[in-house]
């Protein structure tokens, strides 16, 4: 058996994310590839890969379990959890030599004894560095008050822990300066405190890709970026501060063509009515895949390098393309994200229609759509 045979897949060019990670590379601080959630859909394996050649030198996951998979496939850079381990996933999460984030004691706690644990088994050595996060306004984790700080971190540091690390998060880098600017200068002041009482992380970060993009003054000692570092801006308005490469298109071919009268409807609920006769293609992608059935009556595909509206309900496996009077052939390519000839669809197109992020269009690609690699 073949692993695929419908024509549905995700391209990914790699060398794009490897020019992204150039981009986004400061001269002064060091590049931490975000591949959480499959790497944004990309693949996170291929992605973080393809980012520490692209000059990435950490590496982020949202859970134990991403981070597990990047040690299995080899990956051997330092991996940093953007949250707290879950309570009971310490001694395993350290035991692959993930670097934890900690803003509560009970959790602070639990990584001090997993170390500990680990340390008498012989299993590691050294120090247990911890990378503290503070919540400076975005309130989602983080120690807070960030009055509460200092105190928290000597506690860290009496439990055998080392800070190596302090960092925060924006709420609103792609679109409010002020907000950016009040959340980095407490920010910044907190680092001066600790440092009073001589706890001086040696990695101090907190830009994300609309901090990473638009405000040097928060590259401090490590970048963060995600979205941008799979090419895309984090809002439209960022992308002309630099050559980003959007690196996933997501194809399919057409599978059944017919050509149906004036006054035929299609698809579920036959909604869609034609006013004219017309050639329809089936193409078979839906919202099984992820692509989003609230696009219905908004979508657009790219065949033969021509733009054509989704036509009627989107549905679970299968969707259906107007294309007027061009009589197309089955087998023709369909463009759902990425350019075809002078065509081009982005991955903000079908946000727009769905009324989300493009950080959820890549997300929701599902596993059903098999990942092919260019230039791996
Ligand atoms: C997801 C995430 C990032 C990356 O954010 P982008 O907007 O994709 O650049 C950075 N830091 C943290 C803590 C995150 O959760």
């Amino acid at each position: 058996m073949r692993t695929q045979y419908r024509p549905t897949t995700a391209v990914v060019d790699l060398e794009a994310i490897r020019h992204n990670a150039g981009q986004l590379k400061p001269s002064s601080a060091e590049l931490l590839a975000v591949v959480k959630a499959n790497g944004y859909g990309h693949g996170d394996v291929a992605v973080a890969r393809a980012a520490l050649e692209g000059g990435a030198t950490w590496i982020g996951v949202a859970l134990v379990e991403e981070g597990a998979r990047l040690r299995e496939a080899g990956i051997d850079a330092p991996i940093l959890m953007l949250s707290q381990f879950p309570p009971g996933s310490e001694r395993d999460a350290l035991g692959i030599g993930l670097t934890p984030t900690v803003y509560t004691d009970e959790g602070a706690t639990a990584v001090a004894r997993a170390a500990a644990t680990l340390r008498a088994e012989g299993l590691t050595d050294g120090p247990c560095r911890v990378h503290v996060k503070v919540d400076t306004g975005m309130h989602r984790v983080g120690v807070f008050p960030p009055e509460n700080l200092i105190a928290f971190c000597e506690r860290a540091r009496d439990e055998g822990l080392e800070v190596d690390g302090l960092w925060t998060h924006f709420a609103r880098s792609e679109d409010s300066a002020d907000t950016t600017k009040q959340q980095l200068d407490l920010f910044v002041s907190l680092t001066t405190a600790l440092g009073e009482v001589g706890i001086t992380p040696r990695y101090r970060h907190a830009a994300n890709s609309g901090a990473t993009v638009l405000y040097p003054e928060t590259h401090l000692d490590i970048v963060r970026p995600g979205l941008s570092l799979y090419g895309l801006p984090p809002l439209p308005a960022v992308a002309a501060h630099l050559d980003l490469r959007p690196a996933l298109s997501w194809r399919s071919a057409v599978s059944f063509v017919k050509h149906l009268p004036a006054g035929e409807a299609v698809s579920y609920g036959l909604q869609y009515r034609l006013a004219k006769d017309a050639w329809i293609a089936t193409v078979p992608v839906g919202y099984a895949d992820g692509y989003s059935r609230r696009m219905s009556g908004r979508a657009h595909v790219l065949i033969g390098g021509k733009r054509y509206p989704v036509a009627g309900s989107i549905t679970m496996d299968q969707l259906l393309v107007d294309c007027g009077d061009d009589r197309i052939e089955p087998g023709s390519e369909v463009a759902l994200i990425g350019r075809q000839g002078e065509g081009e669809i982005t991955a903000q197109d079908l946000a727009d229609w769905s009324g989300t992020v493009t950080y959820e269009v890549l997300c929701a690609i599902s596993e059903r759509v098999p990942r092919e690699y260019l230039h791996s």
